[in-house]
């Protein structure tokens, strides 16, 4: 059901609960007042016949019943005055053929003083009255015409349905004109394509939660575009960077082959393609690392691990493998027991956003050594320090140097892929760990990692 008609619905239930209530509450307020008024009318009837009838007991006999009984549509409406002394017997009445009031309702009149009841289709009051010589029942009765309740009744049905009538239109006019607002939304939404992602969501004027929905919305467009914008990129960049050396290669292979070479040359010219070719492959596994980090995040699982044994680990993995390179670690307030070093982490991948920043580090850095500082915290926020005593990094590059593909003008020279650094920040994400660059007055950078 749609939320128009449900809506509608919904205030129409309302309306009409609250509606019937009412009209219900004015219905029986008004039977009461009027039934109130009647009573009141054979109240004073009963005064009066106490009044000139009363005084005359002396005359009164028991009087022969001459009432005839009332055919089915014939019901009796004409109003009466009957007295009956204490034997139940009809002394007076002004209508001799008026229905009997029968033994059981005196009785009640005589026990209660006063009671109303419904004597066939009239309304009664019957009240007990003592004189001096004995005690009688006075019962007044008379027809309290039900059309002026019936008029109303049908008055108030009429104005329910009236009324029901006129808060559906209404719904249903509201409810669309506060939707409408969201069936705008959703159709600009609609209009969005993925071949042009810059458009957005109209917000409005109004600082209310539909432009909340919008600026949402608009944030979600922000998102999306920005991650197309990156796969755009990361595309073009792949295609670009595996363009170069395949180009190399081939023009290196291409003028071996022109013609016939010494054994030397032939030598020259595989070793120079192989050097390409491990470029190309380290470049391969650097990508791949990253497509896995990016593509299946969920399916990565982490563990508690002790982060001093994972740094040594890591210094040791990284002189195994570039022995060329120097690493050293230096750890500052050791907690006392060992629980205080415990992270959660994905080792092989933490380890090796570590290999590459320290990697980087000694690459970059003429004296070629790396040294990772580490402060642990009480609170669990350990920090990394990877420190080098390099170029440094100046600001302007401090955002660029994570964008994948991106190297520095200044280290072209160096072999690199550029994708070393996104896939560090790729990790770290992962990992909720903070990273941030500094380059120090002392000179050099420092990678800094913050553990949550
Ligand atoms: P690559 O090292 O393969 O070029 P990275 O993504 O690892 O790619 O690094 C991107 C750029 O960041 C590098 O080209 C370099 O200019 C700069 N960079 C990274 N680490 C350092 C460092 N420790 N000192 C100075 N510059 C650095």
């Amino acid at each position: 059901m749609q939320i128009r008609t449900r809506l509608t619905l919904l205030f129409l239930l309302l309306a009409a609960g609250i509606l019937a209530a009412v009209l219900f509450g004015v219905h029986w307020l008004f039977k009461k007042n009027m039934e109130e008024t009647f009573f009141n009318s054979l109240q004073s009837k009963v005064e009066l016949t106490m009044q000139t009838v009363l005084p005359n007991e002396l005359t009164f006999q028991p009087l022969a019943n001459e009432w005839i009984a009332p055919e089915e549509d014939t019901l009796p409406y004409r109003d009466n005055i009957s007295i009956f002394d204490n034997s139940y017997n009809r002394v007076f009445t002004i209508r001799k053929e008026a229905m009997p009031v029968t033994a059981r309702e005196l009785q009640e009149i005589y026990q209660n003083g006063e009671t109303r009841f419904k004597h066939y289709n009239l309304l009664a009051l019957g009240k007990k009255v003592n004189t001096a010589l004995t005690e009688y029942v006075i019962v007044a009765e008379g027809y309290c015409d039900p059309n002026e309740l019936i008029n109303l009744r049908n008055i108030l049905i009429f104005s329910f349905f009236v009324g029901i009538f006129l808060v559906a239109i209404s719904g249903w006019y509201y409810a669309g004109k506060v939707l409408q607002p969201v069936s705008q939304i959703v159709n600009e939404v609609e209009r969005i394509q993925p071949s042009d992602l810059s458009r957005r969501v109209e917000t409005g004027e109004n600082r209310d939660e539909l432009a909340r929905m919008a600026e949402t919305f608009n944030h979600l467009l922000d998102r999306v575009e920005h991650a197309f914008q990156m796969q755009r990129m990361f595309v073009s960049n792949v295609s670009h960077e595996l363009k170069n050396p395949l180009t190399a290669i081939r023009s290196q292979l291409d003028v071996a082959l022109q013609r016939e070479r010494s054994p030397e040359d032939y030598r020259k010219a595989l070793q120079s393609v192989l050097d390409d070719i491990q470029d190309l492959s380290e470049m391969e596994q650097k990508l791949l690392q990253l497509a896995r980090v990016y593509s299946s995040p969920q399916n990565i699982n982490y563990a508690p691990t002790p982060l001093d044994e994972l740094l040594w680990q890591t210094v040791e993995q990284f002189q195994k493998q570039y022995p060329q390179y120097k690493a050293s670690v230096e750890f500052s307030q050791m907690p006392e027991t060992g629980d205080g070093l415990m992270i959660e982490a994905n080792e092989p991948l933490l380890r090796l956003a570590l290999l590459n920043l320290m990697n980087n580090a000694c690459k970059y850095s003429p004296d070629h050594r790396v040294l990772l500082k580490a402060i642990f915290k009480a609170d669990g926020h350990h920090e990394i320090g990877v420190c080098d005593n390099g170029p440094g990094i100046p600001d302007a590059e401090k955002v660029l140097i994570f964008e994948p593909f991106y190297r520095s003008p200044r280290h072209l020279k160096l072999k690199g892929t550029g994708v070393g650094l996104s896939l560090v920040q790729s990790i770290l994400t992962l990992h909720q760990i903070t990273l941030s660059v500094e380059s120090p007055a002392s000179g050099g950078a420092v990678f800094r990692l913050v553990f949550p």
